[in-house]
C-alpha cells in the first residue's frame, strides 16, 4: 500500500488513486493544499498496484541527456498577447483540438482554482492558456484520461512532468496487466498515437491554499469582489512577473504572490528533488520559456514579448510537431545556448521553508505576508545589508 514516507517522495500526480481497482485511495490536502494519498485500510487488499505506479522516487538514467543536441525555438506572433512564453503550448494544443484529440491542462475555475481539465474546443481551450502559478489539482483526473482511452478517445494531455509521468505509467500499469482493460495508448488509427504528452518545463509548483489565501488578503483590503486573476499579465511583457488581480472598480498590477514564488519559501517539497528536471523528460514534447534567446539569437524575439524553447523526445512528438498550420517563425539552435537551470537540476528550497510553512500554518497567511513578503522589514533588512556587501566588495577590488 502506497505510503509516501517523506513529503518529497509525493508529487501529486494522483496515479495511485486512479490505478486502485478497489476505490481505496483518496487524495487528501495538507495544510498549504497539496495532495497526498490516504489509503482506506478496510479496502485495501495490498496488490502493490499503487507502488507500481508510482515512479517518482524510482531512479532515472540520465544516459540518453544529450547537452550536445540541438532545441527549436519557436513563436507564434498572433498568440503572444495570451500566452506565457512564445504561444507553442498553446499552438500544439490548437492542433490537437483541430485532429480530434481531447486536450488536458490546467484551468482557473470561477473560484480561481487551478484544477485539470477536459476541453474539445478552441473555445474550451482559452481557458488553458497563460502559466498558473500553482500546484494544480489532478484529483480524478488520471481516471478521466484512462476511461477516455478505453472507449478509444485520442487524449492531449499538458501538465508539468511529474504530471505526464504520472498518466505515462498509469496507461503502462494497465497495459501490463493491472486490469482487464487495457488502453493501447500507443497504438491509434493510422500513425497517430491515442495518447500524445506535453509537459512545461517547472521551477516548482506553489501552494494552492496560499494562493487563495493570498487572493483574500487583497479582497479584504480592496473591498470589492474579484473579477479576474492573472498570475502573470503578459501585458507588462515577457520578463515581468506580475500578477493582475481585477477588482470591480479597480485593476490591481502587483507582484507580492510573485515575489515569494520566486523566493522558494512555498513550493511543494517534492519540487525540490524533482527527478524531471533534466533533459530526459517523461513527455513527447517539451515547451519552456527560451530564456537567452535575445543573446543567442539577435533579432528574433527582441521585443520582450515571449519566445518559447521546444524539446522533442519521441517519434511522436516528432511527427506531431513537424508542423503547424498557424503562422509562426521557427529556428534550430545549440540547446547549450539556451539551457536554463530547471532543465539541469531540482530548484533549491529556501533555507526559511520550513519556517514559512509552520508560520503559516499556525498564524495563517497575514502572517507570512508580514515576515516574509517584500515589504516585510527582515527581508528589506536582508537587501539592504546585501547591497552594502556588495558596495564593499566593489570598493575593496
Ligand atoms: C508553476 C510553473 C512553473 C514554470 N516554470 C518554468 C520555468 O522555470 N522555465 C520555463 O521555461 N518555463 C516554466 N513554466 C512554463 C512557461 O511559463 C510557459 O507556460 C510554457 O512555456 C508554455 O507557454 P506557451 O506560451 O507555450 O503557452 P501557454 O498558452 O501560455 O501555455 C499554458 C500551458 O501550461 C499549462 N499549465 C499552466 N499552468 C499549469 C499548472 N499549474 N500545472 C500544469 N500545467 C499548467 C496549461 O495546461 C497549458 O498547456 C512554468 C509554468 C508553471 C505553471
Amino acid at each position: 500500500m502506497i505510503h509516501p514516507g517523506h513529503k518529497e517522495d509525493c508529487c501529486g500526480c494522483c496515479a495511485c488513486g486512479a490505478v486502485c481497482p478497489h476505490g481505496a485511495i483518496r487524495m487528501v490536502p495538507d495544510g498549504m493544499g497539496f495532495l497526498y494519498p490516504q489509503v482506506d485500510a478496510g479496502l485495501c487488499v495490498d496488490c502493490g498496484l499503487c507502488e507500481r505506479v508510482c515512479t517518482f522516487t524510482r531512479p532515472r538514467s540520465r544516459e540518453e541527456e544529450d547537452m550536445a543536441r540541438e532545441a527549436e525555438v519557436l513563436r507564434f506572433p498572433d498568440f503572444l498577447d495570451r500566452s506565457q512564453s512564445g504561444g507553442l503550448a498553446y499552438a500544439l494544443m490548437r492542433k490537437a483540438v483541430a485532429v480530434g484529440y481531447k486536450v488536458y491542462g490546467a484551468a482557473m475555475d470561477a473560484d480561481f482554482v487551478v484544477r485539470h481539465r477536459r476541453v474539445e474546443d478552441l473555445e474550451g481551450l482559452q481557458a488553458l492558456r497563460l502559466s498558473k502559478y500553482v500546484q494544480s489539482d489532478m484529483a480524478g483526473v488520471p481516471a478521466q484520461v484512462l476511461a477516455d482511452l478505453k472507449v478509444g478517445r485520442s487524449v492531449f494531455f499538458t501538465g508539468t512532468a511529474c504530471q505526464c509521468a504520472g498518466i505515462a505509467s498509469l496507461c503502462r500499469t494497465y497495459r501490463s496487466g493491472g486490469s482487464d482493460a487495457r488502453p493501447s495508448a500507443r497504438s491509434g488509427e493510422g500513425s497517430r498515437p491515442r495518447l500524445l504528452l506535453m509537459d512545461i518545463v517547472c521551477h516548482g509548483v506553489p501552494a494552492p491554499y496560499v494562493w487563495r489565501d493570498y487572493l483574500d488578503h487583497v479582497s479584504r483590503r480592496q473591498g470589492g469582489k474579484l473579477r479576474s486573476a492573472l498570475f502573470r499579465d503578459p501585458a507588462q511583457g515577457w520578463h515581468a512577473s506580475k500578477e493582475k488581480l481585477v477588482f470591480e472598480d479597480a485593476t490591481l498590477v502587483r507582484d507580492d504572490y510573485a515575489f515569494l514564488y520566486y523566493q522558494r519559501y512555498m513550493m511543494r517539497p517534492a519540487c525540490h528533488a524533482c527527478p524531471y528536471a533534466c533533459l530526459s523528460r517523461p513527455s513527447d514534447v517539451t515547451a519552456a520559456d527560451c530564456w537567452g534567446i535575445e543573446k543567442a539569437l539577435p533579432g528574433f524575439a527582441d521585443d520582450n514579448r515571449g519566445c518559447s524553447l521546444m524539446l522533442v523526445h519521441t517519434p511522436a512528438g516528432h511527427a506531431f510537431a513537424a508542423d503547424f498550420p498557424d503562422r509562426h517563425l521557427r529556428r534550430m539552435l545549440p540547446l547549450k545556448e539556451v539551457l536554463q537551470e530547471n532543465l539541469q537540476r531540482p530548484v533549491s528550497p529556501s533555507p526559511f521553508a520550513g519556517l514559512f510553512a509552520r508560520v503559516y500554518r499556525t498564524m495563517g497567511f497575514a502572517a507570512v505576508f508580514h515576515l516574509f513578503g517584500q515589504r516585510a522589514l527582515p527581508v528589506r533588512a536582508a537587501r539592504k545589508l546585501r547591497r552594502w556587501v556588495k558596495t564593499i566588495k566593489r570598493r575593496s577590488s
